[in-house]
């Protein structure tokens, strides 16, 4: 993890935090009704990741250069890795690392992977170097994941390193069970699930079906964050759809701006579940 990142990070939070000092009221105002969007006087917001980027240069290239504040979530190790990390950083895109954890389907991971097999030691020095692969990362989503991410013991291992190294986590929930984010509050760790995946079926159809099903829950609750990849079929859509976006009256927001405000709005409403907590922390020991 290079200093200039986590610097980047702090300032971003910084912002953030200094942001939310003379709205802190509006959000509290808000709070009984829909706290992280003002109807009537803000456009629907929606927020794209695309995964699984770093194996395919010019589909890489496709996704760098999608419209709009767009967040590459990139593999570790991969050929091309490094070098659409640093093209998306210089295009402004945010960006995370996309890490493999270990699913129920056992379904291969590639390099980098993060298994239930490994002690704690080995699961650390392994989601470290795969943070240390990829420069400009912003925070860390889960690359299928059905298994781990409803383990406490290794959601705990992974959300002290995050904690340690300023990053924040997005539940890509590839499986409803995920208590990902919920271990991520636990840590204070600034945090968001998937709401749409956009193209499990790579049908120009379904992924215009997903794509408006985004959009009408961003209607409904001021927000919506969407996860695809960089399949063709997939940019085909977006590089057609996003900049038609704004004239639709939707608005498309960075993932930072989306976790941040979820944040405040979280804080605005209740206090955390003292209960749940200590639940999933003695849980720990017993896994
Ligand atoms: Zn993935």
């Amino acid at each position: 993890m290079n200093v200039k990142t986590q610097s980047t990070y702090k300032a971003l939070l910084l912002a953030g935090f200094l942001f939310s000092l003379p709205i802190t009221g509006l959000f509290t105002a808000a709070a009984t009704s829909s706290p992280v969007f003002a109807k009537n006087t803000e456009k629907p917001k929606v927020t794209i990741i695309i995964d699984d980027v770093g194996n395919n240069e010019s589909r890489g290239l496709r996704t760098v250069n999608l419209k709009g504040p767009v967040t590459l979530a990139i593999l570790p190790d991969r050929p091309y890795s490094v070098s659409l990390a640093n093209q998306a950083h210089q295009l402004g895109k945010e960006l995370l690392l996309h890490a493999p954890m270990e699913n129920l389907r056992d379904m291969p991971l590639g390099v980098g992977a993060l298994t239930s097999d490994m002690s704690a030691s080995q699961y650390r020095d392994q989601l470290i170097k795969n943070i240390d692969s990829i420069p400009h990362l912003m925070g860390l989503n889960n690359h299928m994941g059905s298994l781990l991410t409803t383990k406490h013991l290794q959601m705990n291992w992974t959300m002290q390193v995050l904690k340690d190294r300023n990053l924040l986590f997005v539940d890509s929930r590839t499986n409803p069970k995920s208590i990902a984010k919920e271990v991520a509050m636990l840590y204070d760790i600034p945090t968001v699930s998937r709401d749409i995946f956009l193209d499990h079926l790579r049908t120009p159809q379904f992924i215009a079906k997903q794509f408006e099903k985004c959009l009408k829950l961003a209607t409904k609750n001021g927000t919506c964050l969407m996860i695809g990849h960089p399949y063709p079929e997939t940019l085909n859509h977006l590089e057609k759809e996003l900049p038609k976006l704004k004239k639709r009256g939707y608005q498309q927001q960075p993932l930072s701006q989306l976790i941040r405000n979820e944040g405040l709005a979280r804080k605005a409403i209740r206090k955390p579940n003292q209960t749940r907590i200590s639940t999933a922390l003695s849980s720990n020991s017993s896994q």
